[in-house]
């Protein structure tokens, strides 16, 4: 009896989500206004990252990294919604390991504040690459539709087969596809990812540079190139210069090892399109 009472509770909840529990504590309480399904207390800890403190990756502390390496790094930076904390790092697991799926719009909306962010940051200065002489104290305007910068194009990571067929989805595809939505900016899979890494969190910084060298490559469906391609042509004409600006989508950004072999890899793929690609990326949250 009590059991059954247990089961057909749970089986409700799970038809018919009450509104008032919160998707991150799960608590009964006052739902925020910011983000739909998250408490007040919830919305009210989360750990923004409004001013990154390193302009490269976007990290809210000092950072070794980026003033160490000598290395180029194929991206102009990378934003990140959150710190990634002891409660952030348990969302995280609510969402990527434990497949709860309903964190995605949250979490989605949360790294769209990243975004604006960024769209604020590159609202200031002139695109990069650009070879026209631009006055400096004149905004560059990328559309005729809005006044602040936008990207052009949205690149998930990938996860590979393996792991997609264990987790259900991939959680970056999710993020990007709120993004997307909100912002009108088109999202394309160009990303593959060549074999399973293992879990990166037991690894050394090196071991990991190493991992990801070789670990994406150009999605090699035949229809997803032939989109890209005919999505560049026809960009060609509201897009005054090159290059094309694209953002890389991740949960998290820990070394930017990631990050970098996904850039690395569009960018090899946009030239042999005879483009030249201007990649950021946005992850949810900064280690
Ligand atoms: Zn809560
Ligand atoms: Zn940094």
């Amino acid at each position: 009896m009590m059991l059954r009472g247990t089961w057909s509770r749970a089986a409700r909840s799970l038809l018919a989500p009450s509104a008032s529990d919160c998707l991150i504590c799960g608590k009964k309480s006052g739902a925020s206004s910011e983000l739909p399904g998250v408490c007040k207390s919830c919305q009210t800890s989360i750990p923004w990252i409004r001013k990154p403190r390193c302009p490269k990756c976007g990290r809210h502390v000092g950072c070794p990294d980026c003033s160490r390496s000598s290395d180029p790094v194929p991206i102009v930076c990378n934003r990140s919604a959150v710190a990634y904390t002891s409660e952030m790092r348990e969302v995280l697991g609510q969402y990527k390991y434990r497949g709860n799926e309903r964190l995605a719009p949250i979490l989605g909306l949360m790294l769209d504040q990243a975004y604006t962010i960024l769209q604020s940051e590159r609202g200031r200065t002139p695109r990069e690459g650009s070879s026209q002489q631009q006055h400096p104290l004149i905004p560059v305007f990328k559309s005729n539709r809005t006044s602040l910068w936008q990207a052009d194009l949205l690149v998930p990571v990938p996860v590979s087969d393996s792991r997609l067929a264990e987790r259900g989805f991939n959680q970056a595809e999710r993020l990007a596809d709120v993004l997307s939505r909100r912002r009108g900016i088109p999202q394309l899979p160009l990303l593959v990812r060549t074999h399973h890494t293992g879990k990166q969190s037991f690894k050394s910084r090196s071991e990991r540079l190493a991992d990801m060298k070789h670990a994406f490559a150009a999605n090699p469906d035949p229809v997803i190139r032939s989109q890209f391609a005919d999505w560049l042509e026809s960009s060609r004409q509201k897009m005054q210069s090159q290059p094309v600006q694209i953002i890389i989508i991740d949960d998290i950004y820990t070394t930017g090892s990631t990050i970098r072999a996904c850039a690395e890899t569009i960018t090899l793929l946009a030239s042999s399109l005879g483009w030249t690609a201007e990649i950021y990326s946005l992850t949810w949250a900064r280690s």
